[in-house]
């Protein structure tokens, strides 16, 4: 016998969660049906760096930063570059969700005691025009207390609506097909999976103990994206972008499946944009690894100089921290999968920070002392300098001729000469001795510095890199990191997704990732970054209360 309830989320991620409590305060009751143990709750967010993309805040402004609906909007639109018919609801929902980026977002997520690191980060600089890709301006605002700050309020409302009676959360339960009626969706069934106490992030078991079905009037799909399955990234992978890497590591859970979105698609459901897609290249092997393939993001500071495999000096203005896709087009052109860094300790140990929540103990612990540290401490922070110790991709020597030898022995190859690395990099260093350059990523450096938030924290000072009192030298492999999914479920502003014939599928809704964060793709081809969790809260809380209001 089917149990009910009046409205099904399959998973427990953010999307989820937000959708599931905006039910439950609704008054209507919801089932959360998740794959995964109850210590894996709030799926990738919780590993996150809780990274917002926020317009116009407290913070920005503190810190003289000049922001607007209109100048965010402008620089969404030119990092989206919605070029497709089927853009329509990606473009309305990426309107929407800027409105709310610049609005409620913020106050909504303070009354319910989320809090912002003071010093807003500046992700995604583009370096085309101003209709260009890039954030204009600073816009990266970290939750205070990272990926568990951002799920917190979140789980909290969510257990104390399970313990209200409203909300029953079924873990270890792996949906396998949704119910349909006359093409109403009515349910989902699946497979009940053997209890696994493995840690949050580690693969659990897939044995699966027996069968569920579970009846509701509404389903929403909030079941993630498919950066985890390397099958499916590869299957997907864009055919303007050439053959997919060779090699990827994976900067998400296996949970991270895309396994959901097929069923959904069978069920009749229109899959949009599937290859959009959002992957790093300044991946670096995790030396602690926690799910397959784990690997990290550095989020690069402007400084280190970049090289493809071939020892040429990435074109401006694919500098760190500049155009993540155009950096990605460029390093596929070269034939090799992986790329570069060089650079020095004086920039490592300001400029080096790594993603995701347990890279960043200070912010993630809530440590204003050891937060602190970031501007004054005269080493890379600890978790870079385990990797320093222990990551596979770093090298640190001396001399440049003797790192470029460990690089190739890296590489297992003989593609870099030092004398051509040599030759650019004192050119760049030429270039330092004015304050003003023709080098272009000497210019954003002096143009990063400009900003507070760069300059304390994150921005170097302007030094030669062979000078040998700002070593040693650092040469760090950065391979292609799988991460996000850009496309998804075409849905309308209610998160009601449409079906293959163009028409509203009744009682079905889909949130987060698995809805390309809403209509089905709203970052068109590229990211601003930090928009992903907003993403999540928006279209998993329009799908919550939209769901809530349409069950009697
Ligand atoms: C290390 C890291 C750092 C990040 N940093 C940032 C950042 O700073 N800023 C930002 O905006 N974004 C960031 N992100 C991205 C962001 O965290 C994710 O895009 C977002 O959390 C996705 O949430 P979701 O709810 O859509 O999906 P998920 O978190 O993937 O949750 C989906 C859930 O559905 C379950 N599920 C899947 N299929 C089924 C099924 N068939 N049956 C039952 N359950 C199923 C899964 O087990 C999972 O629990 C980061 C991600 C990572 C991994």
């Amino acid at each position: 016998m089917a149990e009910e309830s009046d409205v099904i989320v399959v998973g427990g991620g953010l999307a989820g969660l937000v959708a599931a409590t905006e039910i439950a305060d609704a008054g209507k009751r919801v089932t959360v049906v998740d794959q995964e143990g109850e210590q894996s709750l709030g799926g990738q967010a919780f590993w996150s760096l809780g990274g917002l993309f926020l317009v116009n805040s407290p913070e920005q402004r503190r810190l003289g930063i000049k922001d607007s609906y209109d100048l965010a909007l402008q620089d969404w639109m030119g990092s989206a570059g919605f070029d497709r018919d089927e853009d329509l609801w990606p473009r309305r929902w990426a309107e929407a969700y800027v409105a709310f980026a610049a609005g409620e977002k913020r106050a909504w997520l303070r009354a319910m005691g989320h809090r912002i690191f003071p010093l807003v980060g500046w992700a995604e600089r583009g370096g085309y025009d101003a209709m260009g890709h890039g954030n204009s301006v600073p816009r990266f605002h970290v939750t205070w207390g990272t990926g568990p700050g951002i799920v917190e309020p979140f789980e909290r409302r969510a257990r104390q609506a399970r313990d209200g009676g409203r909300l029953t959360f079924k873990f270890r339960h792996r949906v396998d097909a949704l119910i349909a009626t006359n093409g109403t969706i009515e349910g989902v069934s699946g497979a009940i999976l053997e209890p696994d106490k493995a840690e949050r992030g580690v693969s659990s078991s897939r044995k699966a103990i027996g069968d569920f079905t579970l009846r509701a009037q509404a389903v929403i799909v909030a079941s993630g994206g498919i950066g985890g399955n390397d099958a499916l990234v590869r299957q997907n992978w864009p055919a303007w972008l050439g053959r997919p890497p060779a090699s990827m590591i994976s900067g998400v859970p296996e949970h991270v499946d895309g396994r959901m979105i097929g069923i959904t698609e069978a069920a009749g459901a229109r899959l949009i944009n599937r290859d959009r897609m959002w992957h790093y290249v300044e991946g670096i092997r995790n030396w602690a690894p926690i799910w397959p393939r784990h690997g990290i993001r550095i989020l690069p500071g402007p400084s280190s100089m970049w090289f493809d495999a071939n020892g040429r000096r990435l074109p401006s203005p694919l500098f760190p921290g500049s155009d993540t896709l155009g950096q990605l087009q460029y390093i596929m052109s070269t034939g090799h999968d992986y790329s570069w860094f060089v650079l020095t300790q004086s920039i490592i140990k300001k400029e080096f920070a790594l993603s995701g929540s347990e890279q960043n103990p200070d912010l993630t612990g809530k440590s204003w002392m050891m937060t602190a540290r970031r501007a004054t401490n005269k080493g890379a922070p600890a978790p870079v300098a385990a990797f320093m110790a222990r990551g596979a991709d770093f090298i640190i020597r001396e001399k440049l001729a003797d790192l470029v030898e460990a690089m190739n022995a890296l590489a297992g190859n003989g593609l870099l000469r030092t004398e051509e690395l040599k030759a650019q990099i004192e050119a760049r260093d030429r270039e330092i001795e004015n304050p003003y350059a023709k080098d272009t990523q000497v210019l954003n450096i002096h143009n990063a510095r400009r900003y507070i938030g760069d300059r304390l924290i994150r921005t170097a000072r302007l030094h030669r890199i062979l000078d040998p009192a700002h070593g040693p030298l650092i040469a760090v492999k950065l391979n292609i990191l799988t991460r996000k999914t850009l496309g998804g479920f075409e849905t309308d502003l209610d998160s009601r997704v449409f079906g293959q014939d163009g028409k509203i599928m009744p009682g079905l809704y889909a949130a987060g990732e698995a809805a390309g964060f809403g209509g089905g793709g709203m970052h068109g081809y590229r990211s601003l970054e930090g928009t992903f969790l907003g993403g999540c809260l928006f279209s998993g809380r329009n799908a919550g209360r939209a769901a809530a209001k349409a069950v009697s």
